[in-house]
């Protein structure tokens, strides 16, 4: 059957048909042309000698150039040589396909102006090639855009952790070559406060005057990075270690004390500093990080405002303190926390008048840990919150088996100075317990009036409304001592016991314990030397007028039971002897 098919016979178009033809052709000619010029990319096509034998309006326009340089038989040389400031952007070049293969490239050129533009070149069988020409200037502003925030902290405008590693390897990589490098790693102090205080968008702002404080630290090479939150770090490279990053670790502690102006408000915050120098603190960027965050967790319980360099035993204690923490979580469902109970003796009379009440920890394995190891921890992790409230709520039910006129003295730490549900916790302490308000005297040290002042002062003078009576501990060790006495009227001060042990031997400190005496004397405050051991001590500090006196003279802190019968003993003593017998005390 296929065999039977023919085509028809060929045959000459007549007249008619060739007008109609020529017509079609024209009216399809012109519709090219109109859809070439206005398509929205330039379009030029030149000959196998890479002459130009037609191009679109676009393209002049693409180019920068006159259209009669795109005219019919210019090369595509002389073109670009007439184009100002193109170059080829040699990241993102594919190479021409060969004369005679079949093949398209793609080609992207930079302009003087900024402008990036696309080319993609077709070369066909006969050596001609057509290329489409396109401005992606937008597009490349917005991969470069999405790239940068990829990298940047949107906040602060500096890099961000990405961009940190990154920095980091290059650096570690001249540092091979033998120029020394140092990460320093930063905690802002009392940040949370501030954001605590005036709320975020305050916060966002401290943040942001952090970041240019830094910068104007920085110099040329330094490398400053925002690690996310209140935690920035600084790479120095190039430079004399560790003498360059001391300096520049001074010169950013420096910038962050001074004070904030956040549009209206006031912040006062500061910064503390780990520093790691590679190679010899970790070769890599994560070892190193980790060495300077280990020496940065030092440097921030060393107190505030301080710098530390890695010091290598600094991660053995790490792993010590996180196992410690997790204990300590534990500590006190499992009934491993009690209270020992220190006398404090009037020093004329020598009656008890006061018990301070200091926390113990009998840990199962480690036996006894002292308060100076973990109470800093559970400062940090805030485990002394529930911890505080135990305490509060067990020394006022103790009080309650001794004489009327014996108080207790409960250390509160500045951590729980911070929430207002202190007085919650103070209030319910002394139901449950049944004890008197005027019992009760909580001993702070200046670290609570550093943090937020208005805040420590508003809870302060709430407890005292209840009747609570407030002692200023370690009196002397601190920064501004006097300033904060004159802030609130406590009823206590307790002179270091650093003073107290010198006191017979070197005359300033004894200057220090007579001037706080005198201004406990003239702003009706009671004094307690603390830490009294021999009589020697005894009898200075009551010649220097001391109200009350505390130490191991006395009594040792004794567990509760023993309480009661020390107290008696105590008095018994100084009314026999009318001096003190240390071989008759506890
Ligand atoms: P602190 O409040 O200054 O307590 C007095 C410290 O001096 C106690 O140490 C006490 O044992 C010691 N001490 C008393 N008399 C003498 C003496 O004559 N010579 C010597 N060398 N030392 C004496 P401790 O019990 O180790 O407590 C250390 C610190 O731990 C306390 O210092 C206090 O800051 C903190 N602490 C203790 N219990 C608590 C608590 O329940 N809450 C809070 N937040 N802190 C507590
Ligand atoms: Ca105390
Ligand atoms: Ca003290």
């Amino acid at each position: 059957m296929a065999d039977s098919f023919q085509l028809p016979p060929a045959s000459e178009p007549s007249e008619p048909q060739r007008t109609l033809e020529l017509e079609r052709l024209t009216r399809e000619n012109a519709m090219l042309r109109l859809a070439v010029q206005e398509m929205p990319h330039g379009l030029s096509v030149m000959d196998g000698e890479d002459r130009m034998v037609f191009s679109n309006r676009h393209l002049a326009e693409i180019w920068g150039l006159s259209e009669s340089v795109l005219q019919p038989g210019n090369t595509f040389q002389s073109i670009m040589g007439l184009t100002r400031g193109a170059e080829a952007e040699q990241s993102r070049q594919q190479p021409m396909p060969e004369k005679g293969s079949v093949g398209v490239r793609r080609r992207e050129w930079l302009m003087d102006d900024g402008r990036s533009i696309e080319v993609m070149v077709t070369r066909l069988a006969d050596g001609s090639t057509i290329a489409l020409h396109e401005d992606i200037t937008e597009q490349r502003q917005r991969q470069a855009q999405i790239a940068f925030h990829a990298r940047h902290d949107p906040l602060t405008g500096l890099p961000n952790r990405l961009a940190m590693r990154d920095e980091l390897h290059r650096q570690l990589v001249r540092n091979a070559r033998g120029e020394e490098l140092a990460v320093l790693c930063m905690d802002l102090d009392r940040f949370k406060a501030v954001n605590d205080m005036f709320g975020h968008a305050v916060g966002d702002t401290l943040l942001t005057q952090v970041a240019d404080r830094l910068r104007g630290c920085a110099r040329g090479t330094d490398f400053v990075v925002r690690l996310g939150g209140d935690e920035f770090a600084v790479f120095q490279c190039g430079t004399q270690q560790p003498v360059s990053s001391t300096s520049l670790a001074r010169r950013l502690i420096a910038a962050l004390s001074e004070p904030f102006d956040l549009g209206g408000q006031v912040a006062q915050i500061g910064v503390s500093i780990g520093i790691a120098l590679a190679p010899f603190d970790g070769d890599s960027p994560d070892a190193l990080l980790k060495s300077a965050d280990l020496a940065l967790y030092r440097a921030k319980a060393a107190g505030r405002g301080t710098l530390r360099f890695f010091e290598p035993g600094m991660d053995a204690q790490a792993q010590t303190r996180r196992a410690l923490e997790g204990d300590l979580r534990g500590a006190l469902a499992q009934g491993q926390l009690h209270l020992a109970y220190q006398p404090q003796v009037d020093a004329k009379t020598g009656r008890v008048t006061g018990v301070e009440a200091l926390l113990r920890w009998a840990h199962p394995t480690r036996g006894n840990i002292p308060p100076v190891e973990f109470i800093p921890l559970a400062e940090e992790t805030g485990l002394i919150v529930p911890i505080g409230a135990w305490v509060l709520a067990q020394a006022c039910r103790d009080a309650m088996q001794w004489p009327e006129h014996v108080r207790v003295a409960v250390n509160v730490s500045a951590v729980q100075f911070t929430r207002r549900a202190l007085l919650n916790e103070v209030t319910a302490a002394l139901e449950d317990a049944g004890l008197n308000a005027s019992r009760l005297e909580i001993e702070i040290t200046e670290s609570v009036m550093m943090q937020d002042q208005k805040q420590a002062l508003c809870l302060l003078t709430e407890l005292r409304a209840m009747g609570v009576r407030v002692a200023m501990d370690d009196f002397g060790t601190g920064y501004s001592s006097l300033s904060y006495l004159r802030s609130f009227a406590f009823d206590r001060i307790k002179i270091d016991r650093s003073f107290v042990h010198d006191v017979v031997s070197n005359p300033e400190a004894r200057a220090i314990v007579r001037a706080i005496a005198g201004l406990g004397a003239s702003l009706g405050m009671a004094i307690t030397a603390e830490g009294v051991e021999t009589l020697d001590q005894l009898d200075v500090i009551r010649a220097e007028n001391c109200t009350e006196v505390q130490g191991f003279l006395f009594s040792k802190p004794r567990p509760v039971h023993e309480i009661v019968e020390i107290i008696d003993s105590i008095h018994l003593n100084f009314s026999k002897n009318n001096g003190l017998d240390p071989e008759q005390t506890p």
